[in-house]
């Protein structure tokens, strides 16, 4: 009698290293590893360019990667819950083991998959991968979910970390099974990627990791971080959205590091986050905090920040970076979401948006509910967490560098006027005036938010 093989679905887990859902089915035998284009999770601001092109870099190399153990990447395209279940039918698998994941989107799919396979001889398995800490493993004194981060991250050190499981020496393969091909990125999505779209994929993101480290990244981290211009962050985002690094396996070797605990707090944001949205995934859309917002239509300023050309050289350093990209430093993108919701008092859903079409790390938990973090309408309690561009620029770029990198008409200027030009300097180098006076801007969101919450 010949074993029945498992089906391993993967989603954003593409990797073969610290993989729970691989190991397990690869220990019980054969293995199909199967991979699905659902065109619903490829519209709207999924269509990114940016984030497609790392996904087929990542789906490249773990075929590779799968090829080197024995195995292959089926590829299919279609409704994700009848392509699984056609495979897994085909096949005849005993099982099929999936990475849990926290969207509303994920979720769905996950629970009419186990409607569908309900009839059918077939085990649907979940296994943890997507975070450090799973969501919903800790949780307040009282039940529920955490809504403030500082509770949260000291539950989050103190729990158990699951082992790192190896990774498979050895898949056996299964014949017959046509594994059909990666498409190209045009065929899935129109429009340019960024023209320095960081490659995705497990080989990638190691790569990253290791050189990050080596060149004393982690040790750095605490006063690097900040630093604009220097830009010493470790470049993982991508890597651990994709799952083409694992959060736990990068979080367990680190942690015993000396000065390891600033970057193990942000991977414990994240993992905030995530169990924020399992909780309320209606977080993705809606305000988290309601504030009785009454948002600005202002077409023109909305066009002026999505193209750098607000005329505040901090934020269209960050906006042109973006493009350019497809990537924006942390502390740029917290200046660029408090102008667009608190200076031009823009609903974030639009800054949010943007930034999913163009950021190749680009996560619905993490940038939804940090969008909604600057615009104060998330888990935390501030509402007016107001960013001042100019002095943001002076604090964390003081040489004016980073300002220099994304906005070469400025290049002549030196540190200060590069922060703030005078008017003849911005005439005669062809940049905008401020489109918006801060000290108004924010008097006025100040009397808007006032007003809305009277
Ligand atoms: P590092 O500083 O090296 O941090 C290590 C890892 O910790 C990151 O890769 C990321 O996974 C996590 N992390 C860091 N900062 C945060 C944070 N504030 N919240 C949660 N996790 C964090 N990050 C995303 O991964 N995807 C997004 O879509 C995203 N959108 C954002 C939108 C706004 C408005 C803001 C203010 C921040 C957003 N961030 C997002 C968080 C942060 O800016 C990026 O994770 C970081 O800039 C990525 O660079 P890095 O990998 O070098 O980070």
């Amino acid at each position: 009698m010949t074993t029945r093989p498992s089906l391993v679905v993967f989603t954003r887990d593409l990797r073969v290293r610290d993989h729970p859902a691989l190991s397990t089915a690869a220990a019980s035998g054969p293995v199909v590893a199967l991979f699905v284009f659902d065109p619903v999770a490829l519209r709207g601001t999924h269509a990114s360019p940016n984030r497609v092109g790392f996904l087929l870099d990542a789906l490249e190399d773990l075929d590779s990667s799968l090829r080197r153990l024995g195995g292959e990447l089926v590829v299919r395209h279609g409704d994700w819950v009848a392509e699984v279940t056609a495979v897994a039918t085909a096949v005849g698998a005993s099982g099929i083991h999936v990475s849990d994941d926290v969207s509303g989107y994920a979720r769905g799919r996950l629970s009419r998959l186990a409607d569908a396979l309900a009839a059918l001889p077939v085990e649907l398995v979940r296994h943890p991968g997507v975070t450090v800490v799973d969501p919903g493993a800790v949780s307040p004194a009282g039940g529920g979910t955490f809504k403030v981060f500082t509770a949260y991250h000291r539950r989050w050190l103190a729990h158990p970390w699951r082992p790192v499981v190896a990774t498979p020496t050895e898949l056996s393969a299964v014949p017959d099974v046509a594994t059909g091909e990666l498409p190209t990125l045009d065929a899935l999505v129109a429009g340019t990627p960024s023209p320095q779209r960081r490659v995705g994929g497990e080989t990638a993101g190691t790569d990253q990791l290791r050189s990050w480290l080596a060149g004393g990244g982690l040790a750095d981290y605490r006063d690097g971080q900040d630093d604009l211009a220097g830009d010493r962050t470790s470049h993982l985002a991508a890597h651990l959205h994709f799952g083409t690094l694992s959060p736990l396996e990068v979080a367990s070797r680190l942690r015993d590091r000396p000065a390891a605990d600033p970057f193990l707090r942000q991977l414990a944001w994240r993992d905030f986050f995530h169990q924020v949205l399992a909780a309320r995934p209606d977080a993705s859309r809606a305000d988290y905090r309601d504030r009785g917002d009454q948002w600005v239509h202002d077409e023109d300023g909305f066009e002026a920040w999505r193209t750098g050309q607000t005329g505040y050289p901090m934020v269209d350093a960050g906006m042109r970076q973006l493009l350019a990209e497809g990537e924006m430093h942390n502390r740029a993108r917290m200046v660029v979401a408090s102008f667009l919701t608190k200076d031009l008092g823009i609903d974030w859903r639009l800054g949010a948006a943007h930034f999913m079409r163009w950021l190749v790390d680009g996560d619905v938990a993490v940038n939804q509910l940090n969008w909604q973090w600057v615009a104060g309408t998330g888990t935390d309690a501030n509402p007016h967490r107001i960013f001042n561009p100019t002095t943001q620029g002076r604090r964390f770029d003081p040489a004016g560098e980073y300002l220099r990198r994304y906005l070469p008409e400025l290049s002549p200027l030196a540190s200060p006027d590069i922060h703030e030009p005078t008017i003849d300097q911005r005439r005669d180098l062809r940049y905008p005036r401020p489109i918006v006076d801060h000290h108004d801007a924010v008097a006025a969101h100040k009397a808007r938010r006032a007003s809305s919450t009277d």
